[in-house]
């Protein structure tokens, strides 16, 4: 199987070259301004999505797909919350163990190799749940959204942001898109997207009650620029990790991801759902 094909795969090979590319946050940006840099931009989203989520001190909250856990550790050092962050790349779960270490979270803050669409946690544990920029790689989102709501207690929220289609994408279309759709695959890994109307109606489904869907995708879109210009500032780094096709796929991406932003195909969104 290709390393894309697979997200275990794909995400303990891209974890360490991502920080030179992404940095420490594996998301898009909200940008206030232009010229923000990306790591205050990443910030923000991640202090939107703590502001639409309402997190407050000793909330249990499970983050489904944590990356290299910089989001969650975060939220636990400004709100005093008790995290859990899972995600299917072991990789991954070790540099997040090894982040809340060094940050003197580890009594607040662990990670677990478990699968966001069937996480093996008990029902009705946790005040909230944080869907992070992962939604996106999880082929069965009525499972995952089916997971979320299982684990939330009465009264919960789940704050969930990613990337979004703004409208319909039809396979056909993506078969017939090849210049287009191969490079993200190679370098974002398998994705499946969806509209935030799917989204919101799967919550729906799920027994969720949706509050929010906001599109932010304006404010979301300077993060291309900025991975482009991170490729060519470390491009030497990124190329020990990923080798030349790697980067081949990355700088491609950059440009296809413009390309179908401005098309209005691609959009960033943010759903906010309560148990
Ligand atoms: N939320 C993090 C990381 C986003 S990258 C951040 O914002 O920084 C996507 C993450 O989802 C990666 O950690 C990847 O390993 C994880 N992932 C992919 N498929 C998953 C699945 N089925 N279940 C749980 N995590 C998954």
């Amino acid at each position: 199987m290709a390393h894309a094909d697979d997200p275990v795969l794909h995400y303990d090979m891209i974890n360490r070259a991502w920080q030179y590319l992404l940095g420490e946050d594996f998301h898009y940006g909200y940008f206030q301004a232009e010229d923000e840099s990306l790591k205050s931009a990443t910030e923000n989203l991640t202090s939107l999505m703590a502001e639409k989520g309402a997190f407050g001190l000793d909330q249990s909250v499970l983050d489904v797909g944590c990356g290299i856990g910089n989001p969650v550790c975060q939220l636990a050092a400004r709100y005093g919350c008790r995290v859990t962050g899972i995600s299917t790349s072991g990789e991954g779960v070790e540099l997040a163990v090894r982040r809340a270490r060094d940050k003197g979270l580890s009594d607040r803050v662990s990670f677990r190799v478990a699968d966001g669409m069937d996480n093996n946690l008990p029902d009705a544990s946790f005040d909230r749940v944080w869907v992070m920029e992962s939604s996106h790689l999880m082929p069965r989102k009525d499972r995952l959204l089916g997971e979320c709501a299982r684990v939330m207690r009465p009264g919960a929220r789940l704050v969930l942001c990613d990337i979004m289609l703004r409208r319909e994408l039809p396979l056909a279309e993506v078969l017939s898109r090849p210049r287009d759709f191969v490079p993200l695959h190679y370098a974002f890994g398998h994705a499946k997207m969806e509209t935030m109307d799917t989204y919101a109606r799967l919550a729906e489904r799920a027994g969720l009650r949706v509050n929010d869907l906001i599109d932010i995708s304006d404010r979301a879109y300077p993060t291309i620029a900025q991975w482009r210009r991170k490729l060519e500032a470390n491009e030497a780094q990124v190329r020990a990790q990923i080798g030349d096709q790697g980067v081949a796929h990355f700088r491609a991406s950059c440009d296809v991801l413009a390309k179908v932003w401005n098309e209005r195909l691609f959009g960033y969104g943010l759903m906010v759902a309560c148990k």
